[in-house]
């Protein structure tokens, strides 16, 4: 089998990539994608805060693959940029002249003690997970007092605000019941910043201090005893762990590149996480110009966000084409990433930037560095529209 263009992965990145080249004209293009369901993950912290229905934010693959695109439905398991092949789960190869990767990253709970085994139940969830994000609404629920914790690994996650909106939209539900005198909620971040653009770093330690969120800056969670309920914190100044005993915990699993990935050619040999090599602004692979990387598997130093992909993908796809005519890549990607920072069940902040931290607004007229309820319709009913009949068709 051989394609034109070939993208791994239908995800965010990979459909809308596909939609655009459609547009442009390509006529061969081909996406490996195993799943049979398309998700918006960004659905799933208002999925965990009681605030949407987890269905809403899954539909079925066929239905977003554009017109025209070739859908294989297998895994990739390994590509060989030199031959141009791609390897699949089921042993076939597919050749390329051109190789979009779009394949997401991976979650590794496993690389905590005891987290991977109790997700799920003993009052421990994720929002990071499709089934999971419903039981971190049911463990809020359930919640009446002690210990509420919230935890966020040391290197990139996806959508770096998340782990702790949920603190913000369980603390706000706590207050409403009359509940949150009884509840010690602890925010346990890696790093000794609030968020990687202090301005709005500086917004969201007001938010937490109004709830009475206790944070503790350079930790992170190491071991989980799901029956007991004891989780293990480890301050990475002093070296030193505490033992808390907690109600529920909303953990975010450590992330990285997928393994076939992290192993192979394309890996970024600067990246510890195995992310894929490529050029920072023009997303092509500085080894291999027919080589492509965007989304969460690709090694760029910004934000992994779908609001990050809307500005990568029309990139790709035009460095993509003037490789094709064997001109220079033109088009360059700033790190352009938003967050839309839900503060409370009716509240968002929203938070763009670039590669250097500069505020990006999409909305200069308007305040996003307090917290609004029109920015929190556009999360809940705005977006996720521009994102299954816009983004995905090409068009936003
Ligand atoms: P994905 O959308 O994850 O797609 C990867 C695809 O690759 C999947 O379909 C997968 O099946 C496929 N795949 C995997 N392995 C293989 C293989 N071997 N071969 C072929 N295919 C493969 N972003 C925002 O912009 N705003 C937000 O508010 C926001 N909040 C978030 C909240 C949560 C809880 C989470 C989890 C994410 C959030 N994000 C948010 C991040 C956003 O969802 C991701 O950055 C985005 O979906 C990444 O797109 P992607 O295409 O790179 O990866």
């Amino acid at each position: 089998m051989s394609h034109e263009v070939v993208i791994i992965g239908g995800g965010t990145a990979g459909i809308s990539v596909a939609a655009r080249l459609r547009r442009a004209g390509v006529r061969d293009v081909a996406i490996v994608e195993p799943s049979d369901r398309h998700f918006y993950q960004p659905l799933w912290t208002l999925v965990g805060g009681g605030r949407a229905d987890a269905d809403e934010s899954v539909r079925p693959q066929e239905t977003l693959v554009p017109k025209g695109v070739r859908w294989i439905r297998q895994r990739a398991a390994a590509v060989d940029p030199d031959g141009t092949r791609v390897t699949l789960d089921d042993g076939r190869e597919l050749s390329y002249d051109f190789l979009i990767l779009a394949a997401g990253l991976q979650l590794d709970p496993e690389s905590i003690t005891g987290l991977n085994e109790t997700l799920g139940h003993n009052g421990v969830s994720t929002n990071y997970r499709f089934d999971l994000a419903p039981r971190t609404w049911d463990f809020i629920q359930q919640t009446r007092g002690g210990t509420a914790l919230f935890t966020m690994p040391p290197g990139p996650v996806k959508c770096a605000g998340a782990p702790q909106k949920i603190a913000y939209l369980a603390a706000d539900w706590w207050r409403r019941q009359g509940a949150l005198d009884q509840i010690r909620p602890i925010l346990v971040l890696p790093t000794a910043a609030m968020f990687s653009q202090p301005q709005w770093g500086e917004v969201l330690r007001g938010i937490a201090a109004g709830y009475g969120i206790d944070i503790r800056h350079d930790t992170q969670l190491v071991e989980v005893d799901g029956p007991h309920r004891r989780a293990v914190l480890l301050d990475n100044n002093t070296g030193t762990k505490e033992a808390i005993d907690y109600t529920m915990l909303h953990a975010t699993p450590p992330q990285s590149a997928p393994d076939w990935i992290k192993t192979g050619p394309l890996a970024d040999p600067a990246s510890p996480f195995g992310y894929v090599q490529v050029d920072q602004h023009t997303l092509q692979n500085p080894r291999w110009p027919n080589v492509f990387a965007l989304g969460d598997v690709a090694n760029l130093p910004t934000s992994k966000t779908g609001a990050a992909i809307r500005k990568q993908a029309p990139v790709v796809v035009a460095n993509l084409l003037a490789a094709r005519r064997a001109a220079p890549p033109q088009a360059r990607y700033d790190g352009y990433t938003s967050c839309p920072l839900v503060t409370a069940h009716n509240r968002m902040l929203l938070a763009e930037f670039d590669y250097t931290l500069t505020p990006r607004p999409s909305f200069p007229v308007i305040d996003t560095m307090r917290p609004r309820y029109d920015m929190w319709l556009l999360k809940r009913y705005g977006l996720p529209a521009l994102y299954w009949h816009g983004m995905l068709r090409g068009r936003f």
